[in-house]
């Protein structure tokens, strides 16, 4: 199956003709074509965005929220086809396309939908300088989405739906790994009457087609999900033209327990925050820190638990632990295996390749625990983003917020303690963008999200999304 660019409502062919071929890591075979677009596709693209763009962000709020709200609406209608394409895509347990991929898409454009009907503006009156001033949020124009391979619609949809909601129009690049749901959305936003031209969607290579979206010069702003090299990268390309940029990045995040948690929860959450989308979540709790009293027993627990994950086909409803998303990536997860054996981690259970029967040449690896010395080791540090994590126990609350904060990135932690002056003291010290008690990726739409340190710089979600596709002015009139 070959897909096309969407740019100004219609299908189009890459200019140069040039294709790439699209994998399925459930069974390592090619099963279709995306184009591998250049600069003239991300020029066309600038260009019917551009011609889009006044009258699209003079629409009613009413009008813009209707059309996002019927597109969530028309997703959630197709779910069945479009979990079905970001499960073989992907290589995600279709269970989870189906509950938590694809709905989570349908509400972010709902959400959004919603929010922007209630993007309030702030005014001062200036007392004794008989002055008022008010603040216009005005949308910046022609916008850049980049998106990983993750959570492709999830993450596509998260900053294309603020961006319309503002009234920008989209030129967006989602992962060349991973095309086949945003390549969908496209009739659906004609089904739904988006106009033409307002979103444009160009695949290809992150280093052709994004670097060719990074550098034009009139994509005022980029928003960007990816790796931290990536983003660094972004940022220097980006700087000297002074474009907006909101940049979440990888995680290395810890999950601290404490002896007094709710045992059972915990257990239950713990193996869902390290091995949900094959580990491939950048909020994972990678890091595991257990309270030295109850390790041992928490070590036997999680393990036997672990133990009975099942790794499978992502078309089969009881799969846990689908194929991670290429071969490449598989080979580098793999490699973190061996770093850890070479700096003296136990790798307590999985560690091997998993040939599936009937589908021998996918990408499958067992679920991987690796306990570790010394919190410093390379497993300890680097971002794996795959079914690996690590643990080691810690003697106090001083002890483990050391060791926590012990890394370059800052996106989540979750901490496990019913104690609720330590929540308070540790959740205001835990160097993070979110931090969980009790729970994990528990989100709501209207909270901030995004990272400190390496994992990024500025915040999605909310009003702070809308604040990011809007530039303030201030207008102070005397009277
Ligand atoms: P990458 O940084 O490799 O790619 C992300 C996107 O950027 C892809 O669409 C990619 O295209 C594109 N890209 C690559 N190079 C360039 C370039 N020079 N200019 C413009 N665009 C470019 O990340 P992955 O896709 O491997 O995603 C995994 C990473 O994403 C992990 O580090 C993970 O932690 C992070 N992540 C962060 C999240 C957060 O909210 N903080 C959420 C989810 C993931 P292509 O795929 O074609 O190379």
């Amino acid at each position: 199956m070959k897909i096309q660019n969407y740019i100004n409502g219609n299908f189009h062919d890459p200019v140069d003709q040039q294709w790439l071929d699209n994998y399925n890591p459930s069974n390592g075979t090619v099963y279709g074509q995306i184009p591998n677009s250049s600069k003239a596709d991300v020029d066309n693209a600038y260009i019917a965005a551009k011609s889009a763009f006044p009258s699209w962000s003079q629409t009613t709020l009413e009008e813009r929220s209707r059309i996002l709200i019927k597109i969530s609406e028309l997703l959630e209608s197709h779910l069945q086809r479009f979990a079905e394409a970001e499960s073989k895509d992907n290589g995600k347990p279709i269970a989870l396309a189906k509950s938590i991929d694809i709905p989570r898409a349908a509400s972010n454009f709902r959400f959004f939908g919603n929010a922007i009907t209630q993007f309030a503006s702030e005014s001062h009156e200036s007392v004794g300088q008989q002055a008022i001033n008010y603040t216009l949020r005005q949308p910046i124009g022609v916008v850049g989405c980049i998106s990983p391979w993750n959570l492709p619609l999830y993450l596509f949809t998260w900053k294309i739906a603020p961006a319309l909601a503002t009234g920008n129009c989209v030129v967006a690049k989602p992962s060349e790994v991973t095309p086949m749901t945003a390549y969908l959305l496209g009739e659906i936003c004609n089904e739904a009457g988006l106009p033409k031209g307002v979103l444009n969607i160009v695949h290809g290579l992150g280093t052709t087609t994004g670097q060719a979206i990074i550098e034009h010069p009139d994509i005022k702003a980029i928003s960007f999900t990816g790796g931290t090299a990536t983003g660094a990268h972004i940022a220097r390309t980006a700087a000297p033209m002074f474009k907006k940029l909101s940049l979440e990045l990888g995680g290395k995040n810890p999950n601290i327990i404490f002896a007094d948690c709710d045992y059972e929860d915990m257990l239950n959450t713990t193996v869902r925050s390290s091995f949900a989308n094959q580990g491939q979540i950048c909020l994972c709790g990678s890091r595991i820190f257990v309270e030295a009293t109850i390790y041992e027993q928490f070590k036997s627990d999680f393990i036997s638990k672990v133990k009975q994950l099942k790794v499978g086909h992502p078309s089969e409803a009881h799969t846990d632990i689908g194929a991670l998303v290429s071969k490449p990536h598989l080979e580098k997860v793999k490699s973190y295996i061996d770093i850890a054996k070479s700096e003296n981690g136990d790798v307590l259970c999985g560690g091997e390749e998993v040939k599936v029967q009937g589908f021998e040449n996918g990408y499958y690896l067992e679920p991987t625990v690796i306990e570790v010395k010394d919190d410093t080791c390379r497993v300890n540090q680097e971002e794996i983003f795959g079914p690996v994590v690590t643990i080691m126990p810690f003697a106090d609350e001083d002890d483990v917020l050391q060791m926590a904060n012990r890394v370059k990135y800052g996106l989540s932690a979750t901490l496990w303690t019913n104690d609720l002056k330590r929540t308070m003291r540790m959740s205001h010290q835990l160097q993070a963008g979110i931090v969980w008690v009790n729970t994990w990726m528990m989100r709501d739409l209207r909270t901030p999200f995004g990272g400190v340190k390496a994992s990024g710089v500025g915040r999605e979600g909310g009003f702070e999304a809308l604040r990011f596709f809007t530039e303030a002015k201030n207008v102070c009139i005397k009277y």
